[in-house]
């Protein structure tokens, strides 16, 4: 197998790591990593199991079967659907609720070490554009073209409540800057996999910018490097 060319996207829950990894896998015809999604399934699984944290190791062999998450990019606007084998959880999984829990346990070791293959194994030709916190420090170092978007924190807000709407779910405002800057900090602050950009990224701050800008400044950094 040649070499497969990654490009990693991380950042700030809302900075658009999302709409612009789907805009780039379409364009580029490459396949797709949502690792929170790979993370939010893990902690759903491990709801429905009804599993204790503490004796997560005694039940790895039980979830590593039933822990088979493929996604579909769908269209643009969208988040990417999660199918966990041929279910499709994805509105189950995308709730602030959910979010929250898998914020929490994912800051554990085992859990960080249990999903470091299942998110490598994505590693496809053509390509793969893995999105993520962690995607360009820790799991793919190799990166061809490392990401890391920005944005503030009003304007994050306001992209999560589209989304969630879009959802179907009620959203408050005020409780969720207050979720994501919790989330934000816990992500940043966690002594594995903090949430940085790596030393070799291209920073974008994606203020009061459209995807469609974010994505062409992408093609010219990845184009520069060819
Ligand atoms: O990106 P998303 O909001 O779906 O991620 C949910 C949570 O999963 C994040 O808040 C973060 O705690 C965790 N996560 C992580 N490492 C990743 C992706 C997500 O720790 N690569």
């Amino acid at each position: 197998m040649g070499k497969v060319p990654v490009i990693t996207i991380d950042g700030l829950s809302g900075a658009g790591k999302g709409t612009i990894s789907k805009m780039l896998c379409i364009e580029l015809g490459w396949n797709i990593l949502d690792s929170g999604a790979l993370y939010r399934t893990l902690t759903y699984l491990i709801e429905e199991k009804e599993i204790d944290v503490n004796s997560f190791l005694k039940n790895k062999d039980d979830l590593i079967k039933d822990f088979e998450v493929t996604f579909q990019i769908g269209s643009v606007g969208e988040p990417v659907s999660v199918f966990l084998k041929d279910t499709d959880i994805t509105n189950l999984v995308r709730t602030e609720e959910i979010a929250e829990k898998t914020s929490a346990l994912s800051s554990l070791k085992v859990i960080r070490d249990f999903i470091r293959p299942c998110q490598r194994a994505f590693k496809q030709p053509p390509g793969l554009i893995a999105d993520g916190r962690d995607m360009g420090t820790v799991i793919f170092p190799e990166a061809d073209l490392k990401i890391y978007l920005t944005a503030s924190l009003e304007e994050r807000a306001k992209r999560r409540e589209i989304q969630l709407k879009r959802l179907g779910t009620k959203v408050n405002m005020r409780i969720l800057l207050d979720e994501l800057e919790a989330r934000d900090k816990k992500d940043i602050e966690r002594d594995l996999s903090p949430l940085k950009p790596a030393e070799d990224s291209f920073v974008i701050d994606t203020t009061g910018l459209c995807p469609e800008e974010v994505l062409e400044k992408i093609k010219v950094l990845y184009r520069s490097l060819k």
